[in-house]
């Protein structure tokens, strides 16, 4: 990182704004009878030093968007008390790679991401068997929902995200892998539309999908930006990057 920092170290910085995002998440209004959601930190593109800093702070949640970094941060600090959660487009194929490390996927989208998901759990475990380690839990999954409108899907259909009418097949799938377990639904407010609106209509979903699956109670929801907004509407699990981190540094 290159900018000027008002913060005599990195770990000062990390803290403060750590504390500020927690201030916020308690300030915000939650729904009647809600618990305090879980603050995922999402460290893309940020050094296994900052995840070592901010697990001193007592962070036990972070986020990766992408297989290679989270692989390669989770193997550094394997030491750490650490849950990993994979919150990024998920090819099929990184499947196998994902499950050494990740408690939880909160990108799945479809029928051939669950396969994959399920043989890649079974394989893992037969692994750690033979080496003589003990069973990993079951994958905790969300359901990626897109919450866009038609138009904006039909110019950029290439978004990930399972369409709201194709979760109820997505979840039985989920519900009927072995090694998988139906944690709830995940989304990302759209690009310019009301987070509000768009965190109600999945806290809907969410509804719904609890009438069929009682014990999907989880809702991913919330950035930086509208982490209030997700609070109000009942987040459970809050994904927040650049307001603990700082500035994303520039995509190489
Ligand atoms: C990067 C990312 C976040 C965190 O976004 P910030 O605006 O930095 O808080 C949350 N969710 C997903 C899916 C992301 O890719």
């Amino acid at each position: 990182m290159t900018s000027i920092s008002e913060y005599p170290s990195r770990t000062d910085e990390l803290r403060d704004r750590l504390q500020r995002v927690r201030n916020r998440i308690q300030a915000a209004g939650r729904p009647a009878g809600a618990d305090e959601p879980h603050l995922i930190v999402v460290t893309k593109y940020f050094p296994a030093s900052d995840v070592d800093i901010l697990a001193g702070l007592g962070v036990r949640d972070v986020g990766e968007n992408k297989d290679q970094e989270a692989a390669a941060k989770a193997a550094d600090l394997a030491h750490l008390d650490l849950d990993w959660h994979f919150i990024g487009q998920l090819q099929s194929n990184k499947a196998k790679s994902v499950v050494r490390y990740a408690a939880s996927v909160h990108s799945v989208d479809r029928r051939s991401l669950v396969t994959a998901l399920g043989k890649a759990m079974a394989a893992e475990q037969r692994r750690r068997e033979s080496e003589g380690l003990a069973a990993r839990g079951d994958l905790s999954c969300f359901l990626q929902v897109d919450l866009r409108g038609d138009a904006a899907r039909a110019a950029d259909p290439g978004r990930g995200g399972a369409q709201p009418e194709d979760l109820p097949l997505l979840a039985e799938a989920v519900a009927g892998t072995p090694g998988l377990l139906l944690s709830g639904v995940m989304a990302v407010a759209p690009l310019g539309a009301d987070a509000g609106d768009a965190f109600a209509r999945l806290r809907e979903l969410s509804a719904q999908l609890q009438a069929q699956h009682p014990g999907a109670l989880s809702i991913s929801a919330g950035m930086s930006s509208d982490l209030e907004a997700a609070v109000a509407h009942g987040a459970t699990h809050l994904r927040i990057g650049s307001d603990v981190l700082g500035p994303r540094p520039p995509v190489r």
